[in-house]
């Protein structure tokens, strides 16, 4: 059987800010920072834009978050995080990813996380609250490493 080793985990991903680049079904942007949204999300509602802004923060809680929408398989996303957002670069630049903009099973995880961080929630509490509420009826979930309990 062959392993495929991901791209994702390497650097060589070979954009300049504001340049966009087609992914199977997805589209990735770089820009500058985290703080400048990519030009996919200008058409977008204001709601969707939002949960980038958010998520974009969120890496440490939602890389250990899987997601339910079937990306694992068909996108080779490691988490829900990988939904939104494909890397964050030392020199502060983003690479954005245009999947959770269409997908409402990314969306939700994602916003129902960062609430549930909000309200106190520590990461394992939200982990087993999101493998709770989407064990049935979706998709096998990415291959997402529990968060770690201090
Ligand atoms: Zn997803």
């Amino acid at each position: 059987m062959w392993i495929t080793f991901l791209s994702a985990c390497g650097t060589s991903e070979n954009l300049a800010v504001g340049e966009q680049k087609e992914v199977g079904f997805d589209i990735r942007e770089m820009t500058a920072s985290a703080h400048a949204l990519p030009s996919f999300l200008m058409n977008a509602h204001e709601d969707i834009a939002n949960v980038y802004a958010m998520t974009v923060h969120e890496e440490d809680l939602l890389e250990h978050i899987p997601c339910y929408c079937g990306c694992g398989e068909s996108a080779r996303h490691r988490n829900v995080f990988d939904c939104f957002v494909h890397q964050k670069n030392d020199d502060g630049t983003v690479i954005w990813d245009n999947h959770g903009m269409k997908c409402g099973v990314c969306l939700d995880i994602a916003v129902e996380s960062i609430g549930l961080k909000e309200q106190g929630a520590s990461p394992s509490e939200i982990r087993e609250a999101i493998d709770e509420k989407y064990k049935e009826g979706y998709a096998t979930p990415t291959k997402t490493p529990v968060p770690e309990t201090t």
